[in-house]
């Protein structure tokens, strides 16, 4: 079993050079900059791959241009070539007119993007055209008659296909192709093809082509003539422009690619890649709060065991830890100097214990099994420990349960208090009291000699005064047995009084250890104002009892208690010594007080004397207080003990009419 938490001294660690929050802060700053340099790493390998794939599809995109121009030239080229065949052949052939209408139609039927072919003749008027009506020469075209006599001397001086410009029609943007007729080395007339440039592309252009990429013609100034596809490619994506020659006449072939279907994809990732890394950078964030609150808990809690351990070391009073099975867990460092072992010694000691006196061990082995079965006394209990060098000492010893921080019980703290020197100390006043009890029983006596001498008088001059008139008789001769016995008798009485009067004095002076035994209170009172009656009749006080014949019993020391009302008497007298004879009284006075819990009797001892001032009254039951030059001072103290050993009260009050009382309470057994 693990030793419970106050035994771990171990666990407290030493100081650290730099704070755990900021080795944390490091830590998490590191972390942060990780995460950081990874997210940029994956946004830029993402970034890397993208245009990776943006060169490659650029790259694709040229080629395919290059590849579609090269095809729309060869196309147009394959067309003049065919109208050539068709120029050549009308040069040599009579019917021209049918073959003209022939090859022209196959032509148009083989090229949707040719719209019309036309047959002028030298002086460029139209002969004929396909499809077949006769127009007149500028219907089909938009060109201006320069234009027209422009392209025709071109082509008639190069003696090859020369193409014109573009122009709109209500349909379309067309531009025209055309190709010189010579007979020999004559010129004898042109053929002319339009073509239109929106059916060139819609039959030229494949659909993988216009699938993947927007196509458009531009003009010299950019601006678009006819396209293949009415989407929008969108600015940001890859294009590439090209000549369109022929035509020519800085017309365009402009192609953008769509963006790639992959590009969603790769949104969609670095999106999550971005997500992630807030995710990540968010819940390092949480962590960071987290780690902080844990370690200002664990800093409260370094704090917190460093005050108790503070505390613990400051502490006097030995503690000791002990589980569940008896073996001793912790030990303060002042239990290990009352014991005089160190707390390696102490810790895992099982009983016996190193620190139980051999001479006591039955019963130190009883009270620790009272403790372990939980039964040892709340109030503590007293017991005789070992020093190591062998010396013993007393500890009075508290056992409370030890509870863990989930609520179990582990075992038992005892807190202990070396009492030795305590004890010790009360042994010391125990004598001192006894010795001072002795002195001023002493004092007493002296102070009732005077008293024991005129009590003493009484009986022995009365036995004088008996023996006396018993020896006259005998001499005489003349008395009778009963006369003599009687008068022996009375001899014996007043023998046996002085006897008694003796032996009070005796009991009185004597050393002894209180004695309660049933006694009659009423006749403890008489007593003592029998003792003191004497010396205050030589001060003219006069003593009144009020007993009301009331003779309550109650167990008691009767010497002690008599000892008490002659010092209260004898202040009593002493402080009416100087007072006006008609003051000159001591009342002693008993009454009964019945009260719920138990019966008291109450003895008063009123005088008129001076009085006692408030002041004088807080001191009055100190030891060696006095007012009197050759006064002890112990008499009310002694008295407060006697009558608290008693298990009553005394306590001082002032007399309504001038004087003190002093108020003595005394319990008696219940009728
Ligand atoms: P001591 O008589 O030796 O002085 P006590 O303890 O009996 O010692 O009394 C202490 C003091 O209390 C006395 O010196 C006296 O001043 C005061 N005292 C006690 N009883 C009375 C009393 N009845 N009236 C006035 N003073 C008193």
């Amino acid at each position: 079993m693990n030793p419970p938490s106050p035994a771990a001294p171990a666990l407290i660690k030493p100081p650290r050079r730099s704070t755990p929050l900021q080795w944390s802060n490091w830590y998490l700053t590191i972390l942060k900059l990780a995460v950081a340099l990874l997210l940029a790493l994956l946004i830029s390998l993402v970034w890397l791959l993208r245009q990776n794939e943006i060169e490659e599809q650029r790259s694709t995109l040229i080629a395919d241009v290059l590849w579609l121009e090269q095809s729309l030239r060869f196309h147009l080229e394959g067309n003049a070539e065919q109208l050539q065949q068709i120029a050549l052949d009308l040069a040599q052939d009579k019917a021209k007119t049918p073959l003209f209408q022939i090859r022209g139609r196959h032509l148009l039927k083989n090229n949707q993007e040719l719209q019309q072919i036309r047959w002028l003749d030298a002086a460029a008027r139209p002969l004929d055209s396909v499809p077949s009506q006769t127009a007149p020469r500028n219907e089909y075209t938009a060109l201006s008659e320069a234009a027209v006599t422009q392209a025709i001397e071109t082509a008639s001086k190069l003696g090859k296909p020369v193409y014109t410009e573009t122009y709109r029609t209500p349909d379309s943007v067309q531009f025209e192709v055309y190709v010189p007729v010579f007979e020999g080395s004559k010129f004898h007339g042109t053929l002319i093809a339009a073509y239109s440039l929106n059916a060139l592309l819609k039959e030229q252009v494949p659909w993988w082509f216009a699938e993947k990429y927007q196509l458009r013609v531009l003009d010299a100034n950019g601006s678009p003539l006819a396209s293949k596809s009415k989407v929008d490619a969108g600015a940001t994506s890859v294009s590439y422009q090209v000549a369109f020659d022929p035509p020519g006449f800085g017309m365009q072939l402009q192609v953008t690619a769509y963006r790639i279907a992959g590009s969603v994809a790769q949104t969609l990732i670095l999106t999550l890649i971005v997500l992630l890394a807030a995710a990540v950078l968010w819940s390092l964030w949480a962590v960071r709060g987290l780690i902080k609150r844990r370690l200002s808990a664990e800093q409260a809690l370094r704090a917190e065991h460093a005050f108790r351990k503070a505390m613990e070391d400051s502490l006097t009073i030995g503690m000791r830890a002990r589980d569940l099975a008896g073996r001793v867990t912790y030990a303060n460092p002042a239990f290990c100097q009352m014991v005089g072992f160190s707390a390696e010694e102490l810790v895992g000691a099982v009983p016996p214990m190193p620190y139980w006196a051999p001479e006591e061990m039955e019963q130190t082995q009883a009270l620790h099994n009272a403790v372990m079965e939980g039964n040892a006394p709340r109030e503590g209990f007293e017991i005789r420990f070992m020093r190591k060098g062998g010396s013993r000492f007393d500890a009075l010893v508290y056992e409370a349960p030890l509870i863990d921080a989930d609520g179990r019980h582990t075992g038992w703290m005892a807190s202990i208090v070396d009492v030795t020197a305590r004890k010790r100390a009360e042994e010391l006043a125990r004598q001192q009291q006894e010795k001072l009890q002795l002195t001023s029983r002493l004092v007493t006596m002296g102070e009732m000699a005077s008293t024991l001498a005129h009590e003493l008088n009484q009986p022995l001059a009365a036995i004088t005064s008996y023996n006396t008139g018993c020896l006259n008789k005998l001499e005489s001769g003349a008395f009778t047995p009963d006369e003599l016995s009687g008068a022996l008798t009375k001899l014996g009485v007043q023998a046996q009084r002085a006897g008694r009067i003796i032996r009070r004095v005796h009991d009185f002076v004597r050393k002894s250890e209180p004695k309660r035994a049933a006694c009659d209170l009423a006749e403890i009172i008489d007593d003592s104002i029998g003792f003191i009656e004497s010396a205050a009749k030589n001060r003219n006080i006069r003593i009144v009892r009020e007993i009301q014949g009331m003779r309550p019993e109650l167990m008691a020391d009767q010497v002690m208690l008599e000892q008490v009302l002659l010092n209260l008497m004898r202040n009593a007298i002493e402080a009416m010594s100087d007072a006006p004879p008609e003051r000159r009284r001591l009342i002693v006075k008993l009454s009964q007080i019945e009260n719920q819990i138990e019966n008291q009797m109450e003895i008063r001892v009123i005088d008129r004397g001076p009085g006692i001032p408030p002041e004088v009254q807080e001191k009055l039951f100190t030891p060696f207080f006095s007012t009197k030059p050759e006064g002890m001072g112990m008499g009310l103290n002694i008295c407060r003990s006697i009558i608290e050993f008693h298990q009553g009260r005394l306590w001082v009050e002032d007399n309504p009419q001038g004087g003190t009382i002093f108020v003595i309470t005394l319990p008696i057994g219940l009728p």
